[in-house]
């Protein structure tokens, strides 16, 4: 094997309050020789993801947290370039969790082999990975039915653009909420929503009841704050809060208040419940099959944003907080 250089980004600080390019780094590092047993991938695309904005945070999380100093973790696309393990041949393409780096080396277990019968490959990224499993999930726990008015916030993202399409193959009316009239019309137009409104041009509130003028039975929480306190009070009788992310938190220097009107959830026996992607990673292969089989069919549709070149991840991620994206937010690597 020839020697491999590599560049990666790695913490250098842990960001107050929206990250920096100064919270990161940029380094080049020169790969060992490969073992045994070892694959060694050139990624394709990485994905930038808010759920990482807590992991960069000091102290205990669900997830484990970035260490200062190390190479930051995400998923990934790539090509197998050499392999000195049975099973694994250059060429295959694999999903892992090496993202934020060019080139690595792994052991088998550590890498899934997808087909590349799905193009862009970028999709096990998005409708076809982590964040449309999450939405897939989402509508199973929240037992989404024919006939329901669902409402989803952050809707014009990876998760609420797929959720959407799904809820809409499932027969319920979709709402949802974005924050450019691009992404309202990116809903209505090529997701199939009902309605849609944009989150920046008035109360949530006013805008949701304007949609839904006879209430929501789901509403699929991706951003928390003001959205949440709108469905809670446009919640019909044993309605369901999917919650999946509060988005509009994450970069809060301060605890942030909570819903003035949670006694909704006791008048009207609501039911609201912590969504864990990691929890259904045992279904991957059903969601798999029936979002394949729509996407295979050019029913569900896979936006993203392509940013290009690992010099540009951190401002993709970034970006992600300032609504930089529609769909899912990739970084395809050169
Ligand atoms: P998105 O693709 O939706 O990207 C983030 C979007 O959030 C931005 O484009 C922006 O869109 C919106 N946003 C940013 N800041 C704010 C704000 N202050 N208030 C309202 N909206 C904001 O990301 P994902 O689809 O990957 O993730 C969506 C949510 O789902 C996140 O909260 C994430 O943490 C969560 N999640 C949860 C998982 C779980 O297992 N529970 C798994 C995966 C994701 P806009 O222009 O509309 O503001």
């Amino acid at each position: 094997m020839t020697q491999i250089i590599s560049r990666e980004i790695q913490l250098v600080s842990r960001p107050k309050g929206i990250p920096t390019e100064t919270n990161f780094n940029l380094v080049q590092t020169t790969l060992p020789s490969l073992q045994e047993q070892q694959v060694l991938v050139r990624n394709l695309f990485m994905s930038v993801d808010p759920y990482m904005r807590g992991r960069m945070n000091e102290g205990k999380s669900y997830v484990p947290q970035f260490e200062i100093g190390k190479p930051l973790e995400g998923g990934a696309v790539g090509e197998v370039v050499e392999s000195l393990a049975t099973g694994f041949k250059p060429g295959d393409i694999v999903v892992s969790s090496f993202g934020w780096r060019e080139y690595f080396i792994a052991a088998p277990q550590d890498l899934q082999t997808v087909s590349s019968e799905f193009q862009p490959l970028s999709v096990y990224l998005g409708a076809l990975g982590m964040t449309g499993l999450t939405a897939w999930a989402g509508l199973h726990q929240g037992k989404v039915k024919a006939g329901e008015t669902i409402y989803i916030s952050g809707a014009a993202g990876a998760v609420g653009s797929v959720a959407g399409q799904l809820a809409k193959f499932r027969g319920c009316r979709v709402i949802g909420s974005a924050g450019s009239a691009e992404k309202v019309a990116f809903l209505l137009e090529e997701c199939g929503f009902d309605g849609a409104f944009n989150y920046k041009e008035g109360p949530v509130l006013e805008q949701l009841k304007l949609n839904a003028p006879d209430g929501i039975d789901v509403y699929f929480d991706n951003v928390g704050g003001e959205s949440l306190e709108a469905s809670l009070a446009v919640l019909r009788l044993h309605g369901r809060i999917i919650a999946c992310g509060g988005i509009s938190g994450y970069n809060a220097e301060k605890p942030i208040p909570s819903p003035v009107n949670l006694f909704n959830i006791t008048t009207k026996r609501l039911t609201m419940k912590g969504l864990m992607v990691f929890d259904w990673l045992n279904r991957q292969a059903e969601f798999l099959e029936e979002a394949g089989g729509y996407y295979k069919a050019g029913k569900l549709k896979h936006k993203e944003t392509v940013v290009e070149g690992i010099d540009q991840a951190v401002a993709a991620f970034i970006g992600l907080f300032q609504g930089q994206n529609v769909g899912k937010m990739v970084v395809k690597l050169k």
